[in-house]
């Protein structure tokens, strides 16, 4: 069974022997969050293009958006109801709209299938699934973060971005240790670094860092939360493996961003601990 959210603050703060890790004084002090009913709502919109009709099928059908709802709805207290909604956008998305939803685009989700399928032509229909599950995970605990930044007000103490893809690292990371879906977002992002041919043309104005680098991250995540197990295949000088010089901090890396999401978030779980 997934572990809690406190459970895993208390974890990772173990393995980094970090001091004041666990509940501060005043968090042990406060009162826990307001007992409420919201929660978040899952609701999967008809597409109008028959070509997107699928993936509105299977993420029915898998079900795994209600379910990773269902296990944040059981761990955190909201101050408002918000929803999570997969829908054509009209451009390959997913986002917070900065008031009470968050967004999943049929059209990521082909795009990433059409991509992936240039890249992995041979690959089997199972894999091109699990690739396609572990990007809607990602896009969920991405555009999650976005939302508990601003509905808790959170600090963010650097790039939000980034924050966001840390949550999911922490969330996909505590689902699935063996980082097969952490490894698919990485995948992503080299398959959509492979598009950024000239320098020139590479959105570095962006508020998102650059696939390369997000790419990157995602591996180090991978890496760092094992990285006996990862270390042959996931560091080395060829394209898509970390550099010595990075993979060396990973470890530290993703039990922070496991210690840091914790800390940020324990004050509104529904059962504190
Ligand atoms: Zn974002």
């Amino acid at each position: 069974m997934r572990k809690t959210i406190t459970v895993v603050v208390a974890v990772a703060c173990a393995a980094l022997l970090l001091t004041g890790c666990g509940k501060t004084k005043a968090a042990k002090d406060a009162a826990p969050p307001a007992a409420n009913s919201n929660k978040i709502t899952v609701r999967y919109e008809n597409p109008t293009k028959p070509e997107h009709q699928k993936y509105l099928n299977e993420l029915k059908a898998k079900s795994l958006i209600d379910r990773e709802t269902e296990y944040v709805n059981r761990e955190l207290v909201f101050p408002i109801n918000i929803s999570f909604v997969t829908k054509e956008c009209g451009v390959a998305n997913a986002y917070w709209d900065g008031k009470s939803e968050m967004s999943l685009c049929y059209e990521l989700l082909a795009k990433s299938e059409q991509d992936y399928k240039k890249w992995f032509p041979n690959d089997g229909a199972d894999k091109l699934e699990t690739y396609l599950e572990s990007l809607v995970l990602d896009a969920y605990y991405h555009e999650l973060a976005h939302a508990l930044h601003q509905l808790y007000d959170l600090p963010v103490a650097g790039n939000a971005e980034d924050a966001a893809d840390r949550l999911s690292a922490y969330m996909l990371t505590e689902l699935e240790p063996d980082g097969v879906l952490l490894a698919n977002v990485a995948l992503h992002y080299h398959i959509e670094a492979s598009h950024d041919t000239d320098i020139k043309q590479i959105a570095w104005y962006d508020e998102h860092p650059v696939n390369a680098q997000r790419a990157l991250n995602y591996t180090c995540w991978v890496y760092g939360a094992n990285p006996a197990k990862h270390a042959a295949a996931l560091v080395g000088d060829q394209p898509g493996q970390l550099p010595q010089a990075r993979a060396e901090k990973c470890e530290f890396e993703a039990a922070t961003n496991a210690a840091s999401w914790g800390k940020l978030l324990q004050p509104h779980l529904r059962v504190q601990k």
